[in-house]
């Protein structure tokens, strides 16, 4: 009997795909589901007359395995993730790669790393990104853990991952312990700001200007034709060009204005807030799902809260225009502030994080994939110290170029009473930024009258308390 290249537990949306992906590109795949029937289902129809041998149960799977055995689990995240692991480590032996590519969270990594590598086993928390499309096609994938399980996993992570267009696979080895998982996160946080900053615009256009949703898909698909090339923009025109079955209408127009969301984007934000990083965009990203699941009190208060009435009067061609420069200079902020957090963390973690590999392998097979990766790979690669994205003098000037259009389209937003919480943040964020003075002053006074919190002076060394009510 061949010995399969590969395991993969789990056959669900994703699982299945790379399974598919993996033998496409030649390797045998033996594959195990906990609803045995789905496993059948799979062999029996995507996978017939492929090299994928379908097992009941994992003792099987594993025995139909080369040595050292490769497994990936696809299961979902949390304590499915520790109960597989439980069953399978009797029937693993020293060597062996355990690699978890759900989207785990990276704390958890660390500690299955850790008490998985005590028996010695190899253990890869690896962030894979693209969908079912990209897991089918080649996906962005970023895998940790050590070096070892690196070497023995890239022949295959290199085959299946997606290809950026100068052909180099979007795969590459991020760090070590859970540091794949982590940067798997901080790309659906990013993710998180740069779908908001997309829906903040769709609202002001089409609330505020009353474009209709076959004009909103023209304009996206032209954008997506310029510097805001990216998948997302791209799928935007689809999903607005999209008419609804039943009642012939804009589909986009009878979703319900609720989104949800399953946990990776307020972990980047619970993050960020641990290491002191500020990521605005991405907070006012994962708050703004929350205000939009508030549906109910939302209506109640439409009734009762006054406001002005989106009405814009202008011209809109010159509102569109700003649209799109606010857009893609918001964009910026907001993979500025993810990098910055990533660098924050590979110094806390010692997750030694080289951010311009990172860019590389997002131009790629991932959601956030867009042409702007190139640039910020470029950037990285001119002075992969580079504290802050905003710093390089590209993206300093890109950002300023805007900066008119994007104040005069957030007045506009503010006038007509359209809530922009991401790109508004991302706009203060960049003025807080570049504030050589904040008002922290004050806040340190302030602390210091009703605390006695001390502050230090701007004009010598020391640390000072003053008797405020003497
Ligand atoms: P899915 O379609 O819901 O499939 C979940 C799989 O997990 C099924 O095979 C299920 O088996 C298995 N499972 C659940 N509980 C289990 C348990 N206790 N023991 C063993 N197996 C168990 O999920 P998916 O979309 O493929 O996602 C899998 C992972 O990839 C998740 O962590 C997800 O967050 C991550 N991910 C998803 C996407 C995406 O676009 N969907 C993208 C990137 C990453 P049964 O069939 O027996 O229920």
């Amino acid at each position: 009997m061949t010995l399969a290249n590969i395991g993969v537990i789990g056959l669900g949306v994703m699982g299945r795909n790379l399974v598919l992906n993996m033998e496409r590109n030649g390797f045998t795949v033996a594959v195990f589901n906990k609803t045995t029937a789905k496993m059948h289902e799979f062999i029996q129809g995507d996978a017939a007359g492929k090299r994928i041998v379908g097992y009941e149960t994992l003792a099987d799977l594993v025995k139909g395995l080369e040595r050292p055995r490769r497994i990936l689990l696809m299961v979902t995240a949390g304590a499915a993730v520790d109960a597989v692991i439980a069953e399978l480590k009797p029937l693993l032996e020293p060597g062996d790669i355990l690699i978890d590519g759900g989207n785990s969270y990276f704390l958890d990594t660390e500690r299955r790393s850790r008490e998985l590598e005590a028996s010695g086993l190899w253990f890869v928390g690896m962030g894979v990104s693209g969908g079912e499309e990209g897991a089918l096609w080649g996906p962005s994938i970023m895998p940790g853990g050590s070096p070892e399980a690196w070497q023995a996993l890239a022949p295959i992570l290199q085959a299946i991952a997606a290809r950026a267009e100068d052909g180099a696979p979007c795969v590459t080895h991020i760090g070590p312990g859970g540091a794949g998982h982590y940067v798997k996160m901080v790309h659906n946080g990013i993710e998180y700001a740069d779908m908001q900053l997309i829906a903040e615009i769709y609202d002001l256009l089409s609330r505020g200007a009353g474009m209709s949703a076959d004009q909103l898909a023209d304009v996206f698909a032209e954008w997506n034709e310029g510097e805001l090339k990216s998948y997302l923009i791209e799928i935007t025109s689809h999903v607005l060009r999209r008419k609804d079955d039943l009642t012939g209408k804009p589909l986009v127009d009878v979703i319900l204005d609720e989104a949800q969301q399953k946990g990776t984007g307020k972990w980047t934000g619970q993050n960020a807030l641990d290491l002191g990083a500020p990521v605005p965009t991405i907070q006012a990203a994962v708050e703004s799902r929350s205000l939009s699941a508030m549906k109910e009190r939302r209506v109640l208060a439409s009734r009762v809260l006054g406001g002005p009435k989106p009405m814009y009067q202008g011209e809109v061609k010159p509102l569109v225009e700003a649209a799109r420069q606010a857009l893609y200079a918001a964009k910026i902020i907001a993979y500025a502030q993810g990098f910055e957090l990533m660098s924050m963390a590979s110094q806390e973690y010692q997750y030694n994080l080289q951010l311009a590999e990172l860019a590389r392998i997002w131009r790629a097979g991932c959601i956030i994939r867009a042409a702007l990766l190139e640039e910020i790979t470029a950037a990285y690669r001119r002075d992969p110290a580079l504290p802050n994205l905003l710093l390089d003098p590209a993206f300093a000037q890109a950002v300023a170029e805007r900066q008119t259009n994007w104040r005069w389209l957030m007045q506009t937003a503010i006038g007509m009473g359209i809530p922009t919480l991401a790109l508004s943040s991302a706009l203060a964020y960049y003025d807080a930024y570049r504030s050589e003075r904040l008002p922290a002053n004050l806040i340190q006074g302030l602390r210091d009258y009703f605390g006695a919190h001390t502050y230090r002076r701007l004009d010598r060394e020391g640390v000072f308390h003053t008797r405020w009510n003497e």
